[in-house]
């Protein structure tokens, strides 16, 4: 037997592929090394774990031990990859030991934006991209009342709700005029803005953040119009930046994220990405939808049968209750507009191009119910 398949990375997309291949090929040797503890769980729920009920400790789904069991693979954990040394089919850790492969997988997942800003609170700023960061966040929240939210994209309008709904006060702070500003048009923009509101969340919108300083025990944010608030917590959600820094060092083509074809092949032809890391035919998708169609291409690609990744119409379903919301961003770089019809129940907002093809939607309140019959009419969006 030659060498096995190495998979970087214990998310979604990571446990995805490991799983789909051993549904293809029950004896091909497979190891996963993870930096974290390499658990799986679904990262999703930690947006709305709190209304949900959960904790950190019942999120997670199994430990890597009952994983390695489960999948029967070999899984590192707490091992960072920090070379890849590619005409050498290796991967170095961080303890210098080589692990070679035969094929290689990249599922590094993304890093959060830290925006760079003043003051002597910055240290306490908080972000979650996974479980370990959502303790260290449960455990912050442990007798506080007061969370700042720095953000109003998806991340940050779920986490507000979940804590609006579980009896925090929220504020939160964005630098553009609507919440989602990047999903939907500003009718949605305003109708999930004024149910979130109506949950007691709080929006500083057109404000740009300065500086977090300590106030003994208390946070106060200053806005670069000098207005501030008090906080006990400040929580950073102002995006995610594809993991590229070990594909770079390797040599790999990057561009926003790790470059991959149809089939999720860099150009070296026994070493591929998915997930959050990589850019697919140009795409960056950093959604489970995606992740799921790209896994069960890869398997079939890695057990012998080259296989394209092919996306269909992926609609993303915001996870805040108090405004039900589903989103198919159009890609925007084909010319379109927005035509919106909006009432009191609701926000239908279709992105059709110039000849009144539909390329996208934003369904908010009593119009997702139209959820199924428009992603019927929607292009694929990797044909
Ligand atoms: C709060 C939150 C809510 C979300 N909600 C939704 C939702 O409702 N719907 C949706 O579609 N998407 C949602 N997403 C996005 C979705 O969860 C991600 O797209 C997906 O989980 C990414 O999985 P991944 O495996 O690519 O990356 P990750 O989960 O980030 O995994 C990366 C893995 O790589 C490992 N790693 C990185 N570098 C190294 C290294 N050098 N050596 C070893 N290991 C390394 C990490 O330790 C980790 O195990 C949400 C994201 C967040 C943060």
């Amino acid at each position: 037997m030659g060498n096995p398949v190495v998979i970087i990375g214990s998310g979604l997309a990571g446990y995805a592929v490991a799983r789909e291949l051993r549904k293809l090929n029950t004896e091909l040797p497979i190891v996963m090394i993870s930096a974290d503890h390499g658990g799986f769980y679904s990262k999703p729920m930690l947006s709305n774990a709190l209304s949900s009920g959960k904790t950190p400790e019942s999120i997670l789904n199994g430990d890597a031990v009952q994983m390695a069991s489960q999948l029967k693979i070999s899984i590192r954990t707490h091992c960072r990859v920090v070379a890849i040394d590619q005409p050498g089919c290796a991967v170095t850790l961080v303890d210098g030991e080589k692990i070679f492969y035969d094929q290689l997988v990249l599922a590094l997942g993304a890093d959060q934006v830290h925006l760079s800003l003043l003051g002597d609170g910055i240290e306490k700023i908080l972000t979650i991209n996974d479980l370990d960061d959502y303790k260290k966040f449960r455990d912050a929240l442990a007798g506080k009342r007061r969370v700042s939210i720095i953000g109003a994209g998806l991340i940050g309008c779920e986490f507000a709700n979940d804590l609006a709904t579980s009896g925090y006060h929220v504020d939160v702070i964005d630098i553009s005029a609507q919440p989602l500003g990047r999903l939907l048009p500003p009718a949605g923009g305003s109708f999930i803005q004024q149910k979130l509101e109506a949950s007691g969340v709080v929006f500083h919108l057109n404000a740009t953040t300065q500086s977090v300083d300590q106030m003994q025990e208390r946070l106060c944010v200053t806005f670069a119009n000098g207005a501030s608030i008090e906080t006990d917590i400040v929580l950073s959600a102002v995006g995610l930046r594809p993991r590229t820094q070990l594909a770079v060092a390797a040599g790999l083509s990057v561009n926003r994220g790790i470059v991959v074809n149809r089939l999720l092949q860099t150009q070296f032809s026994n070493i591929y990405a998915l997930g959050d890391c990589a850019e697919v035919e140009g795409k960056v998708l950093p959604f489970v939808m995606p992740i799921a169609h790209a896994a069960r291409a890869l398997a079939a690609t890695l057990a012998g049968k080259p296989t394209p990744v092919f996306y269909p119409a992926m609609p993303v379903i915001v996870k805040t209750p108090s405004c039900p919301t589903v989103v198919s961003p159009p890609d925007f770089s084909i010319t379109g507009k927005w035509y919106v019809d909006a009432d009191k129940d609701g926000v239908k907002a279709l992105y059709r191009d110039e000849t009144g093809n539909l390329l996208g939607y934003a369904l908010l309140g009593a119009a997702t119910k139209e959820k199924n019959n428009l992603t019927a009419q929607l292009p694929p969006v990797l044909m």
